[in-house]
């Protein structure tokens, strides 16, 4: 602008003529008001200088079209382009704020150079009780005071190094939270670091899980390395170890810093080191666990161990092994008591074997003087000997007889003792084995006064060996007369124990056992004491019993009360009487009475009740069959003789003489030579029925009777022409 004063001067010096004046004047008048209007407008344009430096909006423009206008046109540009920005500039910053409000699980922050917070976001907050209100516009180092003063310096340096470009990470518990914390620079387009920024991530949830993880590492890591075997991973990828307990250590006397990373041919002798890997790469390409119950290794201290090893591949997420645990055993005092057992078993076992075989043996060879001394004995019995004598010889038969009681006991121990007892297991009516056991007995009894009562066991039947088990109930009731008192009882009774078993109770009311003594009763040979009181015995009864009755499948049980009784139970399997096998699967209706005259004679020498009835209910339904039976050998062989039967049918357990025996005599006599004889047994192995064929059996059929098979070998025997003699 130029000075008034300038004008006036100018005007003063060069005053020539009033038209000059007036035009000066003029002119002055004109160049006052031009002045002043100009200076108005000049000042309106500073107005809206400051304005828009305050960001305030303009006053109205300016009209005009000199260079002040030009001015104020620039000016109202501006502050519209300013506008502009600013709303710009809002909007992004709305958009910044949306964006770090929704941040999960953490807080994003910027700060300025005075390190203020200018905005603090994100739904991190809310869980450690921030707001944004009460930390934006506060600095660092004044929230930092409030709320983690003893870090407040070293946040504050953070922050400082952030504004420099430096940036920092650091994790930080605010109220009970984790957060991972990343303060960084802001950079402008240009690279200028403008602002500084917080990035906090919540990880309290991760911290916990891994910290979870962590003690439920340590807890298997002392698992590991306390279990008192080795345990140890090799790496699959080249059998290097990876892991090693304390055991491990102590078993190979290294420590585990010398053997991780190493492998088998870095510490073992050349062969063990090639028979170790040979089974981790067995385990690796099979996938399965490999069980070595014995491998050799060499180690520092304890020079050479065994080893009972398990390896096991550990998979990977793909199913493919990364690992190989491997779990061992040291088994060498184990082994070594092992053989020392062992050896002492085989000793034991060699001692008994010498024992039965030497018992067997003497028995046979008693056997036969003292069947000469019984049969003399009887021969001069019979040759009228006078009464001195006679006692002698009653003497002789009563103490021979004993004697081969005895032996014959002795024997079935023996033959039980190694498994060589042969016993025909077939289904034996409980009724008939008591009663003729008790029919043995009962003279004895009447002798003593004992009362002896036997419960009807209602057609039940056992899986038995029909002799043994007659002789099994014979000593227990022979046992209930011996041990009992004058006039006292005997009570044999019988229950349903399962379905499939029965019990069979012998109680007496005699003088008891006492009950230290009850250990031993089965003991063989153990009297228990009873050999003081004068009661006849050996001690081999119940061991026998015992014996029998386990072979049979059953139990037998003492319960015994000193002074007022005892109660022997043996249990045994049911078994279905053969003729309501018969019944049930052909269910024949028994033939009625027929006229025809039987053409054909079958003999059947059979002890079994049961097997006897069988037959004669399957021959019923042939009128030209007649049936005769025998219970013992003897006198099945004299029937035979007697009547000769088209067919013999020939048990192999007879009471009084062995089937083959039977079989024998019948094939040596003329007069039975060529009859057919079908043998008839429980006993199915294969050995026996050869046997038995090759000693002139012209069939063999195994119990139970498969009946089909039984009418063919019927029919095809009865159907052969007879041979002469
Ligand atoms: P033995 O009768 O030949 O001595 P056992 O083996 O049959 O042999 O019995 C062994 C012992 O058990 C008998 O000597 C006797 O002491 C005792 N004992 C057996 N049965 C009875 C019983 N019913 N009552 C009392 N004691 C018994």
């Amino acid at each position: 602008m130029v000075p008034v004063g300038v004008f006036l001067l100018a005007a003063y010096l060069t005053t020539i003529e009033v038209g000059v004046i007036t035009g000066l004047a003029c002119s002055l008048a004109s160049i006052v008001f031009f002045t002043t209007r100009v200076a108005r407008r000049v000042q309106r344009n500073e107005e809206n200088a400051r304005r828009l430096a305050e960001g305030l909006p303009l006053v109205a423009p300016i009209s005009g079209s000199d260079e002040v206008r030009g001015v104020a046109l620039a000016l109202h540009r501006a502050s519209a382009v300013l506008t502009e920005r600013r709303a710009a500039l809002a909007d992004s910053e709305a958009m910044y704020r949306t964006l770090a409000r929704n941040f999960p699980d953490g807080v994003v922050g910027l700060f300025d150079h005075d390190l203020r917070f200018t905005l603090m976001e994100g739904k991190g907050l809310e869980p450690i009780g921030f707001t944004k209100e009460r930390l934006e516009g506060r600095t660092i180092t004044e929230v930092g005071e409030e709320l983690f003063p003893e870090t407040v310096r070293v946040a504050e340096a953070q922050y400082r190094a952030a504004l420099r470009g430096e940036k920092s990470t650091t994790e930080r518990l605010v109220n009970g939270h984790t957060f991972l914390v990343q303060i960084v620079p802001v950079r402008s387009d240009t690279g200028e670091v403008v602002a500084g920024m917080l990035v906090g991530l919540d990880i309290t949830e991760r911290k916990d899980a891994e910290e979870e993880l962590r003690r439920a590492e340590a807890f298997l890591d002392s698992v590991v390395e306390n279990i008192p075997n080795m345990v140890f991973v090799k790496s699959a990828e080249d059998l290097r170890f990876v892991r090693f307990n304390r055991a491990g250590e102590e078993l190979l006397g290294c420590s585990r810093s010398e053997l991780l990373g190493k492998n088998d041919h870095d510490f073992f002798p050349a062969e063990e080191a090639e028979f170790f890997t040979s089974k981790d790469r067995q385990v690796l390409e099979s996938g399965r666990l490999v069980d070595v119950p014995e491998e050799r290794i060499q180690t520092r201290e304890h020079g050479e161990r065994y080893l009972h090893t398990r390896k096991i591949p550990i998979l990977d997420a793909d199913g493919h092994p990364a690992y190989l645990l491997g779990i061992s055993e040291d088994i060498t005092d184990r082994r070594v008591a092992d053989a020392q057992i062992r050896e002492s078993k085989e000793l034991a076992e060699r001692a008994n074997r010498a024992k039965d075989e030497f018992l067997s043996r003497m028995s046979h060879e008693l056997r036969t003087p003292l069947n000469a001394v019984l049969g003399f004995a009887q021969i001069l019995e019979m040759e009228d000997p006078t009464p001195d004598q006679h006692e002698s010889i009653r003497q002789i038969l009563a103490a021979g007889r004993h004697l081969l009681g005895l032996i014959d006991e002795v024997l079935d121990v023996s033959r039980i003792a190694t498994g060589k007892l042969s016993l025909s297991s077939e289904p034996v009516s409980v009724t008939d084995a008591l009663t003729e056991a008790a029919d043995l007995i009962r003279p004895l009894a009447v002798e003593r006064g004992i009362r002896l009562r036997i419960d009807d066991a209602d057609g039940l039947h056992v899986q038995a060996d029909r002799q043994r088990l007659k002789q099994v109930l014979l000593n227990l009731l022979s046992n209930g007369v011996k041990y009992n008192r004058e006039g006292g009882d005997i009570l044999v009774t019988w229950e349903h124990v399962t379905p499939e078993r029965l019990a069979i109770r012998v109680a007496d009311t005699g003088v008891g056992i006492a009950p230290e003594a009850m250990a031993r009763l089965f003991d063989p040979f153990d009297r228990l004491g009873a050999e003081m009181s004068g009661v006849e015995g050996t001690g081999l009864g119940l061991a026998l019993s015992k014996g029998l009755i386990e072979a049979m499948g059953g139990t037998v049980k003492a319960e015994s009360e000193a002074g007022a009784g005892s109660v022997f139970t043996i249990e045994l399997r049911l078994a279905e009487p053969p003729v309501d096998r018969f019944e049930r699967e052909w269910g024949g209706v028994e033939a009625p009475p027929s006229q025809v005259t039987p053409s054909r004679t079958i003999l059947y020498i059979e002890d079994n009740v049961s097997n006897l009835r069988l037959i004669e209910r399957i021959i019923s339904d042939r009128p030209h069959v007649r049936l005769l039976s025998a219970m013992q050998a003897s006198l099945g062989l004299e029937l035979a003789r007697d009547h000769l039967p088209d067919l013999i049918l020939l048990d192999l357990h007879l009471p009084d003489m062995a089937g083959d025996e039977a079989l024998r005599r019948l094939r040596q006599d003329p007069t039975t030579r060529t009859i057919p004889v079908v043998m008839i047994s429980a006993d199915a192995t294969p050995a026996q029925i050869e046997r038995l064929l090759a000693a002139g059996a012209d069939e063999y059929l195994t119990k139970p009777l498969d009946v089909k098979r039984f009418l063919q070998v019927l029919e095809a025997m009865l159907d052969r022409e007879p041979a002469g003699p």
